[in-house]
């Protein structure tokens, strides 16, 4: 594949060598830029010097761990972050979300996942500076954030203002996936955050509405332990 004239650049953080070199043949291999940083310090300096598109952060690193370095990073940056983890910590999946990460991938995880978290987050950095349009669309649904109509098959689909309120808020961050607590606060306020039931019972409307199985959802797709996620391929 030939490299894009202005390829989007990708920092990689990750203290496994295996990994380092599993990841970067992967990443230039696809046409992006790559910077590599060994630990979370090395990792906070290169975000600020070379400004990336995208950061690849491995939570387990051997001095400040991804959640910290997730924080610091927030404080002065909005640039996508998806965190790597190993399988089985969801706690610290929620945690680095919470903290700002924007997505994650649990080891071990495909290359076509990979990429595949890396086009969500530039198009998702690309939507919140204005680019791209207020439509959102996906096989059959669309939800239109300016006219707020949403058809499914060219049908339109009615909801009540919470179920849009919730669906449009999934489709502003298409793709990406968001925690419980982000829904409850986003759609009901801060005073809601430790209600997941709110999430639950509405999700479950929204989907006997727009899903043709809502026992193998086409759009609003389940993150067990951690939140949902409104499809966008
Ligand atoms: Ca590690």
């Amino acid at each position: 594949m030939s490299a894009p004239e202005n390829p989007p650049t990708v920092l990689l953080v990750e203290d496994d060598p295996k990994m380092r070199a599993f990841l970067r043949a992967l990443i230039e291999g696809n046409g992006y830029a790559l910077v590599l940083a060994e630990t979370g310090a090395q990792g906070i300096t290169a975000a600020a010097t070379h400004t990336p598109d995208v950061i690849l952060l491995d939570l387990g690193l051997p001095d400040v761990d991804g959640l910290e370095v997730t924080a610091r990073l927030r404080e002065w940056t909005q640039t996508p972050i998806v965190v790597i983890s190993a399988r089985g910590l969801e706690g610290a999946k929620v945690k680095a979300l919470d903290a700002g990460a924007d997505d994650y991938l649990t080891k071990p995880f495909g290359s076509g996942e990979l990429l595949a978290r890396l086009r969500v987050a530039l198009r998702h950095a690309a939507r919140m500076q204005g680019e791209g349009g207020a439509v959102f669309e996906v096989d059959a649904l669309r939800v239109d954030l300016a006219t707020r109509v949403v058809t499914l098959g060219g049908e339109p689909v009615s909801l009540t203002a919470t179920e849009y309120k919730l669906l449009a808020y999934m489709a502003r961050h298409a793709g990406r996936v968001l925690t419980h607590r982000q829904i409850l606060v986003e759609v009901w306020g801060p005073a809601a955050a430790s209600r997941a039931h709110y999430v639950r019972v509405h999700m479950a409307n929204l989907r006997a509405k727009i899903e043709a199985d809502t026992t193998q959802p086409r759009y609003l797709l389940t993150e067990v332990g951690v939140g949902y996620r409104l499809a966008s391929e």
